[in-house]
């Protein structure tokens, strides 16, 4: 049996600690070594010319390619189950480079209006500037998406769970549709990890991370990765080359570190997150629940079908609007006002002074947004203590 199917006959668990990393031998370490260097020597000419011709598999210099890096590009390609995997100075860059390489001028993007902000400045700032133009597609008109679709459209961009109200949009349905209208159907999966939707089994094309959330997981790394068909990763890789967004070895070998123990990260986080979600929902000065976990939840039935569990995040509206939101975050103990997610801290974050600042009445409308929403991201700590913090702050 080779090694991928091998790899495709295990559990994720087991997965997030044995992908891409070998059986070290006597002299070497059991973890996988930092190769922090720039610059590799080849033996000779020979193996020079062989690079030159494509034919080598050698390392030549770190911003093409380093051995921990490639561990960890192996590591999540096995966690989503795609054929290639590029890791990056950022999630952002992942995205970028994914744009640089599968757009050109006058191409089109159909994407969900529901982003991460980042992301939504890409599209309609930069690659406006060099003439692909985006349709922001609103939560509530998915089930028409059709309308959106030109000729000229190239990439179908989905991101689910949404920011910060964790909408979960149906990406089995709208990758067939992407199809039909021969797109690339790329998601986000940043919020959700691979443990809990893997979008490349649902049809997508390319999965996206900000490696800087629950992958890495300890709010200690910046990194981003591309997953999918060698045909959409390989010309992102070469598009990296060409920007210099590669992932340094250091950040790459604690990615990796925190890769391993993403399975019970998640395990936790999920209960945790299920435990506080019943909280808010029972509490007086709470008027609405966010969490994909609800029935009231927009698009909860989506969640149900392609997730195994609802997720580390939950956001909910303060019943005092927003001198309440701003009141509750400022009387927190434990959980930490930071506008990240995905790490063992728990983190609360104020998406109107964050992710939704300066968006219009309208924008934040469609986006469900108020000065009342406040966003949670469970981390790994008792959820005793999270709740007492939480009732303490609702005062
Ligand atoms: N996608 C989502 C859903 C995000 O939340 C973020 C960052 O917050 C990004 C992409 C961008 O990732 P990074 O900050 O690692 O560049």
């Amino acid at each position: 049996m080779t090694e991928k199917a091998k790899q495709c006959q295990r559990a994720d668990a087991t997965l997030c600690v044995h992908a891409g990393e070998e059986r070290h031998g006597k002299k070497t370490g059991l973890t996988t070594a930092i190769t922090q260097a720039s610059v590799f020597v080849l033996p000779d000419v020979e193996e020079m010319r062989k690079y030159a011709e494509g034919t080598s598999d050698a390392y030549l210099y770190s911003r093409y390619g380093n051995p921990t890096v490639n561990v960890a590009e192996k590591k999540i390609a096995a966690l989503e189950g795609g054929e290639a995997c590029l890791v990056t100075s950022s999630g952002m860059a992942a995205i970028h480079s994914f744009f640089l390489s599968a757009c050109r001028t006058g191409d089109e993007i159909v994407s969900m209006q529901d982003l991460y902000g980042g992301t939504t400045h890409l599209f309609q700032e930069t690659l406006a500037r060099f003439g692909v133009s985006t349709h922001f597609v609103p939560f509530h008109e998915l089930d028409s998406i059709e309308k959106y679709f030109t000729k000229r459209t190239r990439v179908l961009f989905l991101e689910t769970p949404t920011n910060p109200t964790l909408r979960c949009a149906d990406i089995a349905a709208l990758a067939k549709i992407g199809h039909k209208h021969r797109c690339c159907v790329m998601v986000d999966n940043t919020f959700a990890t691979p443990l809990l939707q893997k979008p490349l089994r649902l049809g997508a094309d390319v999965v996206v991370h900000s490696a800087t959330k629950y992958l890495g997981g300890h709010n200690d790394v910046v990194a981003g990765a591309l997953v999918g068909g060698t045909e959409w990763v390989e010309p992102a890789r070469q598009a990296t080359k060409q920007s210099g967004g590669c992932l340094d070895p250091l950040a790459a070998f604690l990615l990796i570190r925190g890769l391993k123990t993403l399975d019970i990260r998640v395990q936790r986080g999920c209960a945790s997150a299920r435990a506080i979600a019943e909280f808010l929902g029972g509490h007086a000065r709470v008027s609405r629940v966010f969490y994909p976990g609800l029935a009231t939840n927009d698009g909860h039935q989506a969640a149900k079908r392609q997730m195994s569990d609802f997720g580390m995040m939950v956001a909910f509206e303060h019943r005092d609007g927003g001198c309440g939101a701003e009141e509750f975050i400022n009387r927190l103990r434990l959980w930490y006002l930071a506008t990240s997610l995905g790490g063992v801290e728990s983190t609360v974050s104020y998406p109107l002074l964050s992710s939704h600042l300066g968006l219009s009445d309208e924008q934040l409308k469609l986006a469900d947004v108020s000065a009342a929403t406040v966003r949670l991201s469970v981390g790994i700590e008792s959820v005793t203590d999270l709740l007492a913090d939480l009732q303490q702050a609702l005062g």
